[in-house]
């Protein structure tokens, strides 16, 4: 199974999370301008969700590899376009 090595930003324990546990949001802006999004994943160290930025080659590996991508739109929805 692919797993990719995360280290947590908290602790300093590095995972090794499988693809489908981390949580890419593209939408987190940062001043690093390196730093192609925020990768969030539950750390097995400190068994919290933990959240630290990533550069853009190793995101692409993420996303390639199958990371769940967080969409935000979702959540800026209008009230109204609920279910019927
Ligand atoms: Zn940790």
């Amino acid at each position: 199974m692919t797993v990719i090595a995360m280290r947590c930003p908290a602790c300093r324990t590095t995972d090794a999370v499988p693809p489908s546990a981390l949580l890419v949001d593209v939408n987190t802006v940062t001043d690093d301008a390196s730093c192609a999004a925020a990768v969030a994943w539950i750390c097995a160290g400190c068994h919290e969700l933990v959240c630290a930025p990533v550069e853009w080659a190793p995101l692409l590996a993420m996303i390639g590899a199958g990371a769940v991508l967080l969409d935000s739109a979702e959540v800026d929805e209008p009230s109204g376009a609920g279910p019927a």
